[in-house]
């Protein structure tokens, strides 16, 4: 080769290797940038107003799908939670600085081939897209961003360490009214949120999905089940027995009324310490739901009597908050007389239970799991050519339904 054309292959690949280079810089720019974007956000976690959180989650502060972000910008600390096919993990910031260590999030691991061989696809999206529409919302967890890579998805949240109120109520077997109340009405501004602002039916209500923070406030988990309810009905069953409203048992179409409803049997299991319909068998506590009969303790106070038989109203066109004036009904019921709304919503109103925690990064009140299975399917082409064809086929079907994720 003449020593001309050598130099001039020479000189466009130190080019383009430059170029790359560049390239590699602005991402290792980007990802920087966004990691200390994570820490300042941890560092204050201010809630949003309604207005700043409706925004275009790619412009919000939270809630957007990061191109820069990796797993590698994590150190996985410890096992919080499972669920069928997520994990969520106890994350700090990886090669952080020492003023960032105390800076914790929870990040949830979903790999791809699971979300595709439980079908969850669909439901995985509206829990990303939900997250990133409500990022910033005082008592739902927010998602500060998500991210992918060719096998699994990310979603980083902020670290809820007080753990689940479930918990809190079994210990104490019910709460008492002040303590229901504060925690009833906090979900009360969660659900005119979804409802009004966002059009979303939670759909999971129950304690179990709801986790208290640092400050002893709530914080809601899980929008696996969360969707945009465009039409006015969906027929999904989902939920679970003893929060399923009646209309999903009849499967006549639902909409948010059912988070009205399973709102009722929440306040219900807070004041009494289980819910109101109750068998070992599902089939009968079916049949007890759409009866709808709630038998109330005589130690129960007239206004909880009277909230709980407002939402756990069969025809939904009665059911209180469902009804014409929709949140605003549940908020003017006089078993909410003591709460003031706005500072609520700002969170100047002190939480019944402060859990004890030593440090940021406490997970005291996280059940100990076992350690991930060693072996892990890949989702990418190399492994799939050696399983069958309808994993092949479902890597190109769903590849797309990722995108933006
Ligand atoms: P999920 O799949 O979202 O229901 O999460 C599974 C479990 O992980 C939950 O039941 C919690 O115990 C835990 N978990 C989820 N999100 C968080 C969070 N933001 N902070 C602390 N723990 C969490």
């Amino acid at each position: 080769m003449a020593p001309a054309v050598v130099s001039r292959m020479l000189h466009r690949l130190s080019q383009s290797t430059s170029q790359g280079d560049k390239e590699n810089n602005e991402n290792r720019e980007q990802r920087d940038q966004e990691k200390q974007q994570l820490a300042d956000w941890e560092a204050n976690k201010e809630p949003l107003e309604i207005s700043e959180i409706t925004k275009d989650p790619q412009k919000k502060v939270v809630g957007h799908s990061s191109k820069y972000l990796r797993k590698e910008d994590f150190d996985l600390v410890k096992t919080l939670g499972t669920g069928t096919f997520a994990r969520v993990w106890l994350a700090k910031l990886a090669n952080r600085k020492a003023s960032d260590n105390n800076k914790v999030f929870a990040l949830k691991i979903l790999r791809k081939t699971d979300v595709i061989r439980l079908k969850q696809v669909e439901h995985v999206r509206n829990e990303r897209d939900v997250l990133a529409a409500v990022a910033g919302h005082p008592f739902i967890t927010t998602m500060v961003a998500s991210f992918q890579d060719s096998d699994t998805l990310y979603m980083v949240l902020e670290y809820c360490p007080g753990g689940e109120v479930f918990s809190y109520l079994r210990r104490a077997r019910r709460f008492n009214e002040p303590t229901s109340q504060f925690y009833a009405a906090e979900i009360v501004l969660i659900l005119e949120f979804l409802h009004e602002r966002e059009g979303v039916a939670y759909r999971d209500l129950k304690p179990e999905n709801i986790l208290i923070d640092a400050e002893g406030h709530l914080k809601l988990v899980d929008f696996g089940f969360a969707k945009k309810i465009e039409s006015r009905e969906t027929y999904t069953l989902c939920g679970t027995p003893e929060y399923l409203a009646p209309e999903v048992i009849r499967n006549t179409g639902h909409g948010t009324a059912v988070d009205w409803w399973a709102f009722g049997i929440l306040i219900y299991e807070f004041l009494v310490g289980q819910p109101p319909f109750w068998d070992q068998n599902p089939m009968k506590i079916y049949e007890q739901i759409v009866e709808g009969k709630v038998r109330y303790p005589s130690a129960m106070s007239q206004d909880a009597r009277n909230i709980i038989a407002g939402l756990c109203e069969v025809d939904v066109a009665k059911r209180l908050g469902n009804v014409q004036g929709g949140a605003s009904t549940v908020k003017s019921q006089p078993w909410f007389k003591s709460i003031d709304w706005d500072a609520l919503y700002h969170r100047k109103m002190q939480g019944p239970i402060v859990p004890h925690l030593k440090s940021a990064d406490d997970t005291r009140n996280f059940d100990d799991y076992d350690a991930e299975p060693v072996h892990r399917d890949q989702y990418t082409k190399r492994a799939w050519v050696n399983t069958d064809m309808w994993y092949q086929e479902m890597q190109a079907k769903y590849e797309g339904a990722f995108a933006g994720f």
